[in-house]
């Protein structure tokens, strides 16, 4: 089944707002073995809408539609989708209920054009929104399957999951049942990941294994399919082996894992504290295990030293050691790994120093970065030398910070 997605919108054409709705329906697409052929962004104009749908009828088989279902003046995709495929717009019931039971629930007066929210396409199975008022569609005709869904991402979003995709699954007569797993690396680049599991790569059908390569980190997607969720799982469980003896030492999680949980996680398991002083992060690096719930049993604090006079008088960085190694060296890593974990008296210290960019700084080019970790009285350091923009290597420092709490 070849699929196409039509967005909706102006506004996505103005630039005011990210057309984030194809990259979710794509991306579930994606794990139940649709392919998703084409995207295609169109304004609030009807004749221009179904000239987009001639086309998409044409290259795909399924047309997911998303926005314009609204009780607005510019809201028309039903409309215009009723009269390409020549269905009426009848009321449907239920959802005129939900509509009025909705107003009253909040004091307001429902209005003519909010009574046209609760029409529907003759003939489509009406998908339930839980979270607004405009019920989404799934149609059928001329050999073509028709989803509509509402714009707003909270809406769309659990209709698209918990309704569309079992109806898609029912109407492509699949008895397989779909499992992924992403495993996420870190430290190790694209191609090298590649080129050190390629054999892997290539022998593997069930599960099907995808890298994916976004601005910081490296992916790879497993999709298992089996006539139950236990039997794919199974498929799953010896190649993930298999990757973890490879490259494992690459690999900071799976699914929903980010560094900074599975490092806060990790802290907390094992009963750690941790404070950081930071430079060239400006507090990046404390920020980043800010976000994740329960830190404060670990995280207790941490300084932004980020002047040569702020590192000596604030932390007290001995001054001669800077003289001596510059800013940007193992020593003064270490040493502000060390004089803060002893402030804070902490398990763990962190210290970042480096030269973020463009420009080199105290002797050192752009990019060269000194991570310190100080841990039972002794601290160590290491290097990194990044070639990205300022921002990027500064949040890359702080991400390998975290990867390295994690190894
Ligand atoms: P409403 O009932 O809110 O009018 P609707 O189904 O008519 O919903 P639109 O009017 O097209 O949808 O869009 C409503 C809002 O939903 C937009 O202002 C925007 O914030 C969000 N939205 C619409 N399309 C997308 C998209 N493709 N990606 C992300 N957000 C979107
Ligand atoms: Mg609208």
């Amino acid at each position: 089944m070849r699929a196409e997605i039509i967005a909706v919108g102006s506004e996505l054409l103005l630039g005011q707002i990210t057309n984030t709705n194809a990259k979710f329906i794509s991306a579930l697409l994606a794990d139940n073995g649709i392919d998703v052929h084409y995207q295609t962004v169109v304004g609030d104009n009807p004749q221009r809408l179904e000239n987009a749908i001639r086309i998409a009828e044409d290259r795909a088989d399924l047309i997911i539609f998303s926005g314009g279902l609204g009780p607005t003046k510019d809201d028309l995709t039903k409309e215009t989708i009723a009269k390409h495929i020549g269905a009426e717009l009848i009321s449907n019931e239920h959802a005129l209920q939900s509509i009025q039971a909705y107003f009253e629930r909040t004091g307001r007066e429902m209005t003519e054009n909010n009574k046209k929210q609760a029409l529907v396409l003759s003939g489509s199975t009406v998908l339930e929104n839980r979270f607004g008022m405009a019920p989404g569609m799934a149609a059928k005709a001329n050999d073509k399957t028709y989803i509509l869904l509402p714009g707003p991402p909270h809406e769309m979003e659990p209709m698209f999951r918990n309704e569309a995709i079992p109806f898609l699954q029912h109407a492509i007569g699949s008895q397989d049942i779909i499992v992924s797993k992403v495993v996420k690396f870190y430290g190790i680049g694209e191609a090298e990941l590649e080129h050190r599991v390629q054999k892997l790569l290539e022998a593997q059908t069930n599960p099907t294994i995808a890298p994916l390569a976004s601005k910081d980190a490296v992916t790879l997607r497993l999709t298992a399919k089996a006539n139950t969720a236990d039997a794919a799982q199974q498929l799953i469980e010896p190649v993930l082996a298999e990757l973890y003896s490879q490259v494992g030492q690459y690999i900071y999680g799976t699914d929903e894992d980010t560094l900074s949980s599975k490092a806060a996680s990790l802290l907390t398991e094992m009963r750690l504290t941790i404070s950081a002083a930071e430079s060239l992060t400006a507090g990046l690096f404390t920020a980043l295990l800010g976000d994740e719930p329960g830190i404060s049993s670990s995280l207790k604090g941490g300084m932004i030293v980020y002047t040569r006079e702020a590192k000596v008088n604030q932390l007290g960085i001995d001054e001669k050691l800077l003289d001596e190694h510059g800013v940007v060296s193992s020593e003064c890593a270490e040493a502000l790994a060390e004089k803060v974990r002893e402030r804070f008296q902490t398990d763990i210290g962190i210290g970042l120093t480096g030269a973020a960019g463009p420009d080199q700084h105290d002797g050192a080019a752009a990019g060269t970065v000194w991570i310190g970790v100080a841990k039972n009285g002794h601290s160590k350091s290491f290097q990194l030398r990044l070639s990205g923009s300022r921002n990027s290597n500064r949040l890359r420092a702080a991400n390998y910070a975290l990867y390295y709490l994690i190894r």
